[in-house]
């Protein structure tokens, strides 16, 4: 157990970086309640517009190596979790995760068909959701045999599935294990979101933190790699108990730690059940923006002192050969991805789309043999440079000759009043070659790249930001 003295001095080291999050508070950077709104996507998923298939893809052509990412996207849990704000289905819903199953596999015959493709050939597949490991194992084998039919696999460097403790724990988890093994997965990411049976509980989830080690243990024996997953900042967690959460998890050996800020006001379309404690029509203990800083901190501080480092934004690891492929590629390398299922979405060179939320729009899609899609977007040359920062920036570094290849223009020649005053904070450093966040910038990294969102899609109206130097909406023209 960590040492009195050891924790005043993580309690001291949170506290100055607290200050310093203030600071740019006052500055512009960071909203003035501290809420915040992850940079996942640029622009932002849900921003769309509804588009026309047909003129979507019109100036579409598939990669010239012909290899993408594939997400596949299960909307299925055992119950809705309070922090959660997809939508889903909860419960055994046998009959409804054999009717989408075979709607997943038809809505990938209808890609193959529109692009006349005989497979796809993934570099890395994620299954997400919901969990997929939420089909019974008969029906786990069937879409896996399914899905293998319609991918070429010779490219595949990781095949990655989400899921919660308890679907592999147990005899029927035995059975999945054997199965995912069986069709080639590599990689398990375990949703534990905290090690405190207390907070479990007021998260709704489904298993207790025993059950939680249980199922690392468990994925580790068949020989995946494991990723762990935490949520800090929400109701029944202190600073105290996070604490007791972090060095339980340090103490696991699997090699990666992800960690994950709650959002109380949802980003997408569905308000999970969060919000309600938010609006106050419930009682609420959610730790305020101060105690939810230092808890990152803390945790960064204690991963770093065990050998985690982050690999990608908010990932920390142990062994940098294990990290996620397919966040790398979308968000670093910016390669092609496509997207299946209720919500999938996919990011293209140039192009984002994403499918429908609702399962009947999606049954009726296709059954008329339409994929599925409701809302895209296809980015201009401005946008098209906004995004090749944005994502690059929070989870790598910006290649200023990648950049140049992604949108045509010149680093050097583009946001020079922001990426001056950023460095001038101490935010950015430019190394010549390479734009990339600070320490600081790092710990801030959503705000920062959120610089350089255009005005429509900046987080926050500007009044909710102090009128200071790194306000988003200042400077925020390309060429200022
Ligand atoms: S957090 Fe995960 S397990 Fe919980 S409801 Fe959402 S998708 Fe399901």
């Amino acid at each position: 157990m960590i040492s009195e003295e050891k924790k005043a001095e993580l309690l001291r080291h949170a506290e100055e970086v607290f200050g310093r999050v203030q600071e740019y508070q006052r500055l512009g950077l960071i909203c003035e309640d501290g809420d915040f709104v992850p940079s996942v996507h640029y622009p932002p998923i849900t921003q769309y517009e509804p588009c026309d298939i047909d003129a979507y893809f019109k100036t579409y052509t598939q990669p010239a190596d012909g290899l993408m990412d594939i997400y596949v996207h299960i909307p299925f849990c055992i119950q809705h979790c309070t922090f959660c704000h997809y939508p889903g289905m909860t419960g055994p819903r046998i009959q409804e995760k054999t009717q989408y199953v075979e709607y997943l596999l038809r809505e990938m015959d209808i890609y193959l068909r529109y692009f006349g493709l005989q497979k796809i050939r993934p570099r890395s597949i994620l299954l997400g959701g919901g969990t997929p490991t939420s089909l019974p194992p008969k029906l786990l084998d069937h879409f896996l045999t399914e899905f293998d039919r319609r991918v070429d696999m010779s490219a595949c460097r990781q095949y990655n599935v989400d899921l919660g403790p308890n679907s592999i724990n147990g005899e029927d988890g035995t059975e999945k294990c054997r199965i995912m093994k069986e069709h080639g997965i590599t990689r398990l990411t375990i949703g534990l979101q905290s090690l405190d049976d207390h907070v479990l509980r007021l998260m709704n989830r489904p298993h207790s933190a025993q059950e939680g080690i249980e199922s690392v243990y468990k994925a580790l024996e068949y020989g995946f790699d494991v990723n762990i997953e935490f949520i800090y900042g929400h109701p029944g967690e202190t600073i105290d108990n996070w604490i007791e959460v972090m060095e339980k998890a340090i103490q696991l050996p699997m090699a990666e730690i992800q960690l994950y800020r709650l959002k109380v006001q949802a980003y997408g379309d569905f308000q999970g059940v969060i919000n309600r404690f938010h609006r106050g029509s419930a009682p609420t203990d959610i730790p305020d923006f101060k105690t939810t800083m230092m808890m990152k901190q803390i945790a960064i501080d204690m991963l770093r002192e065990n050998g985690f480092n982050e690999r990608l934004r908010r990932v920390y690891t142990r062994n940098p050969a294990v990290y996620s492929h397919y966040a790398y590629n979308q968000c670093c390398n910016q390669y092609d991805q496509v997207g299946f299922g209720l919500t999938g979405f996919s990011s293209y060179r140039d192009r984002f789309d994403i499918n429908t939320q609702y399962f009947n729009e999606y049954y009726e899609a296709i059954d008329a043999g339409r994929l599925p899609i409701n809302r895209g977007l296809v980015r201009d040359r401005e946008e098209q440079a906004r995004w090749a920062i944005v994502l690059p920036l929070k989870n790598r570094d910006v290649r200023k000759n990648e950049f140049k290849a992604r949108s045509g223009y010149d680093f050097d020649e583009v946001f020079r009043t922001k990426v001056a005053r950023l460095e001038e904070y101490g935010l950015l450093e430019d190394t010549g070659k390479v734009i990339r966040l600070t320490e600081m910038g790092g710990f801030v990294a959503d705000e920062v790249c959120e610089q350089f969102n255009s005005i429509p899609y900046i987080p926050f109206p500007r009044e909710r930001y102090a009128e200071g130097p790194l306000n988003p909406y200042e400077n925020n023209s390309l060429d200022a």
